[in-house]
């Protein structure tokens, strides 16, 4: 397997679990991944992929990428096409053709196609050796990030009983994980869990308040060097990137609002260091890999702690020092507010039970990272992470039962009538 890693990837080494994932797939059995964004996941059914005489099968949700990623392993000489909706029936039928006469080793497929009969009944004429489910936590309703079409991946097992399964994932809770393996009916699956905290990443949590000059100083500290700001709308990511261009910052915005050209441009200059910031909603950073990025900004505190960790995994892939701002104001409560009022009730529910996650940890009162890998599922054994800024704060310590029952006092006498900075 090095010798294929070296040939086709050029890496010389496999990250962390990467091995032991591609030896248990080799043994044609269950796996499911659960391994942070960057951390090597495609690996993990591609080189298998490349081992198998026959095909391999990749559904993933994210059209925009499979693309990108069938364009990239092109490039490294592996056989790899994809099918989906922005091909027309001939493009498609061309290539179910080449797949018929095994002349493409790894298929990418929406879940949408997966579901139509026709496609299903071709599959089945085809020796599939592997399919992979990647992005797996959106066959979940308990997840962030739910696809309907994804529930179709159930009857995987029954159409191909005897083929294994790898479902991959960045993102998925104790009972996310728990949903994802009895809807795809894994069977005794091997679960791999890589370690979900990345030490190099410094993570704060600071008032908004004077927002604008704070960002601004934060991104004059890494003068020169990438920065990605998270914002809440479109609107915001104008302004915010008009604001910096005139304190002389090379920043761009970037959402799905721009032309598919526009988008592509400022994701390469980005990639080529032609610019320095990028001022964005959360449609960016799919696929983006860029590994020296200094600084993550959230300017508006993200709906689910799924997404932070996500977007702030965007920081530092090449484990130098990187640091990671969330902005937080109760106020902005509202803006997501708006937002779910207009869900349908069952999906309201789960986003509302996220977003007071979020609100725990932005103002939560112990270390950070400790908080947000319990989350996940991880147990920090330290105390203290030492990159966070509970854990690095300098911190008095004193006896405050006195001074407590004289503010309870006050707030008693005054009826409960008043806010904080009258009573204070
Ligand atoms: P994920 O899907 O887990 O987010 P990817 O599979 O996209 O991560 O991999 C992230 C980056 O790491 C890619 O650029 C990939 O080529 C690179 N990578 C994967 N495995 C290795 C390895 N063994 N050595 C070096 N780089 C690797
Ligand atoms: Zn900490």
């Amino acid at each position: 397997m090095k010798k294929l890693l070296k040939q086709y990837f050029g890496y010389d080494e496999f990250r962390p679990l990467q091995e032991e994932i591609i030896n248990h797939v080799l043994g044609q059995k269950d796996s499911f991944v659960l391994m942070p964004t960057g951390g090597g996941k495609s690996l993990c059914y591609q080189l298998p992929a490349l081992k198998f005489p026959g095909l391999t099968l990749v559904i993933s949700p994210l059209i925009a990428l499979m693309k990108d990623q069938v364009d990239a392993l092109q490039a490294c000489g592996v056989k790899a096409e994809f099918i989906n909706s922005t091909l027309t029936p001939a493009e498609i039928n061309e290539i179910c053709v080449r797949v018929k006469n095994y002349e493409i080793k790894i298929l990418y497929v929406a879940p949408e196609r997966f579901a139509l009969k026709d496609f299903q009944e071709f599959l089945k004429t085809l020796n599939i050796n592997l399919i992979a489910i990647d992005e797996a936590h959106c066959i979940s309703e308990w997840g962030h990030d739910f696809r309907p079409d994804y529930r179709n991946l159930s009857l995987l097992k029954k159409l191909f009983p005897s083929v294994p399964l790898i479902a991959l994932t960045a993102t998925a809770t104790q009972k996310v994980r728990e949903d994802i393996l009895n809807q795809l009916g894994l069977r005794s699956p091997r679960v791999f869990i890589s370690s979900f905290n990345r030490k190099n990443l410094n993570l704060s949590v600071i008032e908004k308040k004077k927002a604008f000059p704070k960002l601004l100083g934060l991104i004059n500290k890494y003068k020169n060097e990438s920065a990605i700001i998270y914002c809440f709308s479109r609107k915001e990511t104008e302004e915010i990137a008009e604001n910096l261009k005139l304190n002389k910052i090379n920043a761009r915005a970037y959402h799905a609002g721009l032309e598919t050209n526009e988008r592509k441009l400022v994701q390469e200059l980005f990639i080529k260091d032609k610019i320095d910031v990028i001022v964005a909603t959360i449609a960016f950073g799919m696929g983006i890999d860029k590994p020296d990025v200094r600084l993550v900004a959230h300017y508006t505190y993200p709906k689910t702690l799924e997404g932070y960790y996500q977007e702030i995994g965007r920081a530092g892939r090449d484990g130098l020092p990187s640091e990671c701002v969330m902005f937080y104001t109760y106020a902005d409560t509202r803006k997501h507010e708006f937002f779910m009022n207009q869900m349908e009730d069952a999906l309201r529910e789960r986003a509302r039970e996220k977003l007071s996650e979020m609100l725990n940890f932005a103002e939560l009162m112990s270390c950070r990272k400790k908080y947000l890998l319990k989350y996940f599922g991880e147990e920090m054994k330290e105390d203290s992470c030492g990159a966070c800024d509970f854990c690095l704060a300098d911190k008095e310590m004193f006896d405050a039962t006195t001074i407590t029952k004289k503010i309870l006092s006050a707030l008693i006498r005054t009826e409960n009538r008043f806010g904080k900075n009258y009573i204070v």
